[in-house]
């Protein structure tokens, strides 16, 4: 089968400032894809391009076999869209609301299964501005799927959501997956990326700077590992900063902290050295590199390489 998105070499500016400056990737039907960045890294532009919310500068886009800057109106009818803010009228209730987005489309899915879908049955009659910030999520979503679509873009639909209505939307895209959809999140929250992406792009100040799976990029980055330890007498920080792999050694009383690029021969090499010295691990954790080390350590070696041009002053600035 064909690739559900193709996006190649996208370049949008807004006046001065090059949001997106030659962004491609691929996604595979099926595949939970993750967008990912800090803010103003240009996640939000690159959707809007994809759904034809906007209109970019040049480069290819490829939705569902359709090509988006051609055929924008063809590609509607085959995706669902769920933006970072929804506002519907206060007093139109989820049935309603689903009812009527459903009505603009050809081919569409009842309320009461989307309502059943998305956990809305006790609210599904109650007016919008009586729903918690987790149930107008998940309303936003039931709405991105009314026509039946084969590909959803959800644009950072976890952001300002309490810990619990964030679990429950994980549910809810884990099931979208198992239902064989195609989706596209885009997300500042790395954990949920880290969980629930087959795959993810690391979007920067309008480039990708790198994209993969989830522990494919985490295994390839030079991330080094932090090991905190306890030993039942202080140790020599000089000393343990010459073994193997060790850099960035803090030692305090009988807590030492380092980090390793090398964690199996770090504590071989410490097992030895703490038997010559008779003294006892009291605690030892060694704590992998996770997604979200990845992405600061790309995200800040840009910063370090100068690579805002200086047209995307005014946003650096913004970002402090
Ligand atoms: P966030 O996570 O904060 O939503 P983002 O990664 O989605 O950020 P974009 O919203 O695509 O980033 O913004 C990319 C850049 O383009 C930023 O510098 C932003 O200030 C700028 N920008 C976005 N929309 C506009 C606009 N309508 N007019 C002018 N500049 C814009």
């Amino acid at each position: 089968m064909p690739a559900h998105v193709v996006v190649r070499d996208l370049r949008k500016s807004y006046g001065e400032v090059e949001a997106v400056r030659g962004v491609s990737f691929k996604i595979e039907p099926g595949e939970i894809f993750g967008l990912l960045g800090p803010n103003g890294a240009g996640k939000t532009t690159t959707v809007e391009c994809l759904v034809g919310l906007r209109e970019p500068d040049s480069g290819e886009l490829e939705v569902c076999g359709v090509d988006a800057r051609r055929n924008p109106r063809e590609v509607k009818q085959k995706i669902g869209v769920a933006l970072q803010t929804t506002s519907l009228q206060d007093k139109i209730t989820p049935r309603e609301a689903l009812r009527l987005f459903g009505s603009f489309y050809r081919d569409r899915v009842a309320p009461e299964v989307l309502i059943e879908r998305f956990a809305l049955t006790e609210k599904a009659d109650a007016c919008f501005d009586t729903l918690s910030g987790g149930q107008r999520q998940r309303l936003a979503i039931a709405l991105a799927f009314v026509n039946r679509p084969q590909l959803v873009f959800l644009d950072e639909p976890t952001t300002g959501l309490d810990p619990q209505a964030r679990r429950e939307l994980h549910a809810a895209i884990a099931r979208m997956k198992a239902d064989g959809y195609t989706v596209l999140f885009t997300t500042h929250y790395l954990d949920e990326a880290e969980h629930l992406c087959d795959r993810v792009a690391i979007i920067d100040r309008g480039r990708i700077v790198a994209e993969g799976r989830p522990r494919e990029l985490i295994a390839q980055s030079s991330a080094v590992q932090s090991v905190t330890l306890v030993t039942s007498r202080p140790l020599d920080g000089a000393k343990l900063a010459a073994l193997p792999g060790v850099s960035a050694v803090v030692a305090e009383g009988t807590e030492s902290r380092f980090q390793t690029s090398h964690a199996t021969a770090t504590l071989g090499a410490l097992t030895a050295w703490l038997g010559e010295l008779r003294t006892e691990v009291v605690e030892l954790r060694v704590k992998k590199a996770s997604l979200e080390d990845v992405f600061l350590k790309l995200t800040r070696e840009e910063s370090r390489a100068g690579f805002s041009p200086p047209s995307n002053e005014a946003e650096d600035q913004k970002a402090g």
